[in-house]
């Protein structure tokens, strides 16, 4: 009997090969001024946040556990709250030189949004108000984060709509461009059977605002004021255009301008008119 020749190639009796184990991506947490709504609807999820961190994350740093000592790197940094003081512009700043890729999770931090109604008033005479002691204090015009730092990607929301949330934190983490809706408020809204406000004759913005939050302010009865901002493309500026007509006619353009300054989205409406 021929002796069987062994192949080399085979794995037998070898030390079996395994494929390296990704490494799992860094993540750091940022939050700049704000009313903490978008960090708590992270947390609201309860297990399933941290679970999803556990499994997909090694957490660096995040602002609720401050004797965590920072890293030098991260790969991915979500931040929430929009730059306000000074030292939110350095920590934004800072945090941006040692990040790959960055977040901008709610409205505050991808449009501005509440805190930068301000911009739409007498900001002196404000300040003066809020601040009577103090002369110096900043007062700043309130922009973006991406007026300061580059941004990869945009949860907006205020809050953010945190299941939407937690799949484009489980979908980064693999390396999968998360992909949000493209589809305006009303879908959401119609799909879920709800009247149409506008239709009876009351203000809503859903036509032409990105949907992806289960149009959750409908589902109660109160008008959509555009707090995920407007959708993108070309197309929405003959959109934004009938509506604005149609609601200038219906509240008259000082209320619509007043809806329009909640989320910071004036700007980018007139631009389309
Ligand atoms: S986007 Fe809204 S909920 Fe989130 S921090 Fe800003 S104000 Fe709060
Ligand atoms: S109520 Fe607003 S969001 Fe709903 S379908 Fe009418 S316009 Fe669209
Ligand atoms: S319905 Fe409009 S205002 Fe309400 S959460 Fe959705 S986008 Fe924001």
């Amino acid at each position: 009997m021929t002796k069987k020749k062994t192949d080399p190639r085979s794995s037998r009796g070898q030390t079996k090969k395994t494929t390296p184990k990704k490494k799992k991506p860094v993540v750091a947490f940022l939050s700049l001024s704000g009313c903490e709504g978008c960090s708590f609807a992270m947390l609201d999820l309860g297990g399933d946040f941290f679970n999803a961190l556990v499994h997909h994350y090694k957490l660096g740093e995040h602002h609720f556990l401050e004797e965590m000592k920072g890293k030098k790197h991260y790969d991915i940094t979500f931040v929430d709250g929009a730059p306000l003081t000074k030292e939110n512009e350095k920590a934004l700043k800072k945090m941006r030189e040692r990040t790959d890729y960055m977040v901008a999770v709610g409205s505050c931090a991808a449009l501005g949004v509440v805190p930068g109604i301000k911009n739409y008033v007498d900001k002196k005479k404000k300040a003066k108000y809020v601040y009577p002691k103090n002369k110096k204090a900043y007062n700043p015009d309130i922009h973006p984060i991406s007026r300061y730092v580059k941004v990869d990607l945009v949860i907006p929301g205020c809050p953010i709509d945190n299941k939407e949330f937690l799949k484009v934190f489980t979908d980064v983490a693999q390396g999968i461009e998360p992909e949000l809706s493209h589809r305006p408020v009303c879908y959401e809204c119609q799909s879920n059977g709800n009247p149409c406000l506008l239709q009876q004759g009351e203000p809503c913005l859903g036509p032409v605002i990105q949907g992806g939050c289960n149009a959750v302010c409908l589902n109660s009865r109160y008008y959509c004021r555009g707090c995920r901002g407007i959708l993108e493309g070309d197309t929405m500026d003959d959109a934004v255009k009938t509506l604005n007509k149609k609601l200038e006619k219906m509240i008259g353009k000082r209320a619509l301008r007043h809806i329009l300054q909640i989320y910071g989205i004036q700007e980018d409406w007139l631009n389309r008119l």
